[in-house]
């Protein structure tokens, strides 16, 4: 395939002063090198880029001697890492197509799947093998040059997102170029091209062949991107999201609770990015994974098993479940272990315990998720509101709050007759029994 190349004379702003160098000193060692990708896409678009990608004609080892601070990383390509202090320059030699390539550099499955695209190629082979016209944009800093083979700026010109080359067997090479179309579009408020939306629907399966900790990347970029709620709405359109939720997606028309809790997970997870808040990926699985976890434990309660157990062994199948589809580093599921083992505390405040749920290092994002549960329409006696006066309070007026609560809680208590007999367990779906040890 070849393409028109234009070359447009642009002064970009915002770019990242290391990328520039980057480019400068690959130059000055003669080679080409051009700023491309998401930080050339988003400067004309006047906003923020995420992260800058370099594209050179030198290959890793080259770029390596041309930096001092680099290290070649292997991946699925082999890219360089060109560092300064915090910033991290990614280098890419420039690829070609696979198969115009030498073919022992290249591997695909039957599928259509690129196993392997380490083939070398020139400037325009790049641009052609990149996944939209958007992302294909090349910018010399040096000559204030951008150098476009795909119409990328008319794309851009028209907010339209448009894949190069054949959609559908560009997806078959690369399935995770369907969440990246759903996530750009939805991130930068583009419509796709039609031919470039009209096979997702029927090939969004291809992304259950995809490794699961390459799945835990992709939904890291589209709930922590800032536009989760967009981006939930363009996975649902394009019935994505599925292939990343395929316990929780069936539930979400179930009832209007369900729908609430992940609308008001993804709102608020855009209003703390927008506020430089801290937001973490154990909430964001703690609260996809609830539904089906609710619906589990409901489940192994009809078939008779013991409140404590069904919970425990809900934890553990969902969780594994889950981790077929995308991985979920430890660091992540304990957090999401304790945010749940934590709701039956906070909803029902036993007494003095409420003591040492406040200082339970998950108390915070327990408390967030309760107050999730009641904006979603849960009732739990005030109990959110109760959390909220009780973490701020002075010590005198902790305690006062908790001897409130224990008159309330024995004068509510019916009265019993004392019985002989174990009495029966209480079959609500959240206890306080501890979560497994592990997953
Ligand atoms: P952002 O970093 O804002 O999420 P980006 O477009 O820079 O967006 P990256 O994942 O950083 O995305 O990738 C950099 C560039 O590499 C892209 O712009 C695109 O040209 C190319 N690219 C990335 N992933 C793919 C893919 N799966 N198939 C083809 N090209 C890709
Ligand atoms: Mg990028």
């Amino acid at each position: 395939m070849t393409a028109t190349r234009s070359d447009h004379h642009v002064s970009l702003h915002g770019l990242s002063p290391n990328a520039v160098k980057v480019c400068q000193s690959l130059q000055q060692a003669g080679y080409q090198a051009y700023i491309v990708g998401g930080g050339v896409r988003d400067s004309l678009l006047e906003a923020k880029p995420k992260d800058f990608d370099v594209a050179t004609d030198a290959t890793p080892e080259q770029v390596r001697q041309v930096f001092r601070s680099s290290r070649i990383i292997g991946r699925r390509f082999k890219i360089v890492h060109v560092r300064f202090g915090r910033e991290i320059i990614e280098v890419t030699t420039f690829r070609g197509s696979h198969q115009t390539g030498k073919p022992h550099n290249a591997v695909q499955s039957e599928q259509g799947l690129l196993l392997r695209d380490n083939v070398y190629g020139d400037l325009e082979s790049d641009a052609l093998r990149r996944d939209f016209t958007i992302n294909a944009l090349y910018y010399d800093p040096i000559s204030e040059t951008l150098i476009d083979f795909t119409h990328g700026l008319e794309d851009i010109k028209s907010r339209t997102l448009r894949i190069i080359g054949n959609a559908s067997d560009r997806y078959r090479e690369d399935p995770v170029r369907m969440l990246r179309a759903a996530r750009f579009a939805a991130k930068l408020a583009f419509k796709l091209e039609p031919a470039t939306a009209q096979p997702i629907l029927s090939l969004g399966e291809l992304l259950d062949h995809i490794p699961a900790a390459r799945l835990f990347e992709e939904v890291l970029k589209l709930m922590l991107g800032g536009s989760a709620t967009a981006t939930y709405n363009s996975l649902r359109e394009y019935n994505l999201l599925t292939h990343l939720f395929p316990g929780a997606t069936p539930l979400i028309n179930d009832s209007e609770f369900n729908q609430k809790m992940i609308e008001l997970v993804c709102v608020n997870t855009d209003k703390r990015i927008r506020q430089g808040k801290r937001v973490t990926p154990a909430f964001i699985f703690a609260v996809f994974l609830w539904l089906p976890l609710q619906a589990e434990i409901k489940r192994l309660l009809a078939e008779g098993m013991k409140i404590g157990d069904a919970r425990n062994a809900a934890v553990a199948s969902v969780i594994s479940q889950q981790l077929t589809r995308t991985s979920i580093p430890k660091r992540f599921t304990l957090p999401m272990r304790d945010i749940w083992y934590l709701q039956h505390v906070l909803a029902t405040r036993p007494g003095k315990r409420c003591f040492g749920a406040l200082e339970h290092q998950r108390f915070r994002a327990a408390y967030d998720f309760l107050l999730l549960r009641e904006d979603a329409g849960e009732d739990f006696n005030g109990a959110g509101r109760w959390w909220t006066e009780f973490q701020f309070a002075d010590e005198a007026h902790q305690q006062t709050m908790v001897e409130a609560l224990n008159t309330q809680q024995t004068s509510n208590k019916p009265k019993r007759k004392p019985r002989r007999r174990k009495p029966k367990k209480d079959h609500s779906t959240h206890d306080n029994s501890p979560p497994p040890a592990s997953d």
